[in-house]
């Protein structure tokens, strides 16, 4: 497979745009970052004329496949209408009923554009409720850019300290000195820890932040009663739970991971699946927490806040969601749990040693002799990166194009045969490997 253009165009784009892409996570592509055509459906056409089977799926946000044909129209029309208006309009509090009717924690909602910003809005809300200023993240959660959050989200085990007390290891150079100050981190899945750190700290915790499941690591399941130790944990201290959702949500099930793990947080972030692929996200709580938006103590605002295309898409994407007594989500986990059987099946031909984590519709995939990996740090010990990233490019030549790190995103676009056509992939990359 040749991608002699993409390879040109990114020599280009590097002139004008900072490392020739918009994003940091785009740079690492090998052999080069992909400049792409179009995407339809499971399928993504590159400049070089290549065709790819697509688990990336905009790394999320593409539930329905690329450009679904029922989001195009719905948006084309309601465009008409006019885009952002600096006012309100009867979509917001439309899309707002139905998330609130689906998202347990959702009492009350403000929208965002990226996941990083409602994330912040999420921070904010959490130490005006509680007056206090301290956050507790755990290793391998990623959160986003921002500041306050971008702690260890993959760092070598030399650079992550202690596992009773890890250092927090900043994502970016120019992080703020004060965010250091109110970060506490800690190895996710341990309650026993959780809760000496808690007693230790408490009195300063404002929020404890998680990815329910953290699929940026490789999307272990919580340990049994981990989450319900975590939730009484915060009742208990006062401290507010916060899920970021925005992988998870609308996409393990239509509530997210806490419909789906049965742990309702006090604030939950959302982004990507929400609208389908349009760029909406969403900051939802308890009134409690929320109520300081209602008299405009806790600043939270936002030009494209509410803009018609993302709501129109986000409503849109809800009812599809909706039809059929949920049908779409339960596609999802069918067919990635046959792509997941697949795959085990393969790796068991090939006597390779494969972990797969996470559930069908997102699930992680790690070459590695452990049979679970439940934190970062079991993860970054066992994991076999380099054959994951060989197996990655092999499959790429075979025209499969994965995220790294082994997450798999499914969209109710790829059928039984691609299914079919992405496990032959990986059976011939197996054995070339
Ligand atoms: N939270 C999680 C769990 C994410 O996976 C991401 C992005 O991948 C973010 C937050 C940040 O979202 P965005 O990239 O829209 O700012």
């Amino acid at each position: 497979m040749k991608f002699d253009k993409s390879k040109e165009l990114h020599q280009r784009s590097k002139q004008s745009l900072a490392g020739g892409v918009s994003s940091h996570h785009r740079m690492s592509e090998k052999p080069v970052p992909l400049f792409f055509e179009r995407g339809k459906g499971s399928r993504l056409y590159d400049v070089d004329g290549n065709e790819f089977m697509d688990y990336f799926m905009g790394n999320g946000p593409a539930i329905f496949g690329h450009a679904p044909d029922f989001l195009i129209d719905v948006v084309g029309r309601e465009l008409q209408r006019g885009q952002m208006i600096a006012g309100q309009h009867d979509l917001e509090y439309r899309v707002a009923e139905l998330v609130k009717e689906a998202v347990p924690c959702a009492d009350l909602i403000r929208y965002g554009s990226s996941g990083t910003e409602v994330v912040l809005a999420a921070l904010r809300l959490a130490r005006a409720y509680t007056g206090r200023s301290k956050i507790i993240k755990f290793e391998g959660h990623y959160h986003g850019w921002a500041d306050d959050v971008l702690y260890s989200v993959g760092p070598s085990l030399e650079e992550a300290g202690p596992y009773e007390s890890p250092v927090p290891v900043p994502g970016s150079a120019g992080q703020s000195r004060g965010s250091l100050e109110d970060v506490i981190v800690l190895p996710w899945n341990d309650l026993d820890l959780l809760t000496k750190t808690v007693d230790r700290y408490g009195a300063d915790v404002a929020a404890i932040i998680m990815e329910p499941i953290p699929c940026n690591t490789n999307a272990a399941l919580p340990n049994p009663g981990y989450m319900e130790g975590v939730r009484e944990l915060c009742d208990r201290t006062g401290v507010v739970l916060i899920f970021d959702e925005v992988i998870t949500g609308f996409r393990i099930a239509l509530g997210g991971a806490q419909d789906f793990l049965g742990v309702t947080p006090d604030i939950a972030t959302f982004a990507k699946a929400v609208a389908g692929g349009f760029p909406l996200s969403i900051v939802a709580g308890k009134q409690s927490v929320m109520g300081s938006l209602e008299d405009g103590t806790t600043m939270h605002a936002g030009t494209a806040s509410g803009n018609i295309t993302s709501l129109v898409a986000a409503e849109a994407t809800i009812h599809k969601l909706k039809e059929n007594d949920g049908a779409a989500v339960k596609y999802l986990h069918q067919i990635g749990e046959k792509l997941i059987d697949g795959l085990n099946n393969l790796a068991q031909k090939h006597e390779e040693d494969v972990l797969i984590q996470g559930l069908g519709p997102i699930f992680s995939m790690t070459f590695t002799r452990e049979k679970a990996l439940p934190d970062y740090r079991s993860y970054k010990r066992n994991a076999d990166q380099d054959r994951y990233d060989l197996f990655r490019q092999g499959m790429l030549e075979r025209g499969v194009r994965m995220p790294d790190h082994g997450k798999w995103f499914l969209s109710t676009a790829h059928t039984e045969e691609d299914i079919e056509q992405t496990l032959d992939a990986a059976d011939e990359t197996l054995d070339s490997i």
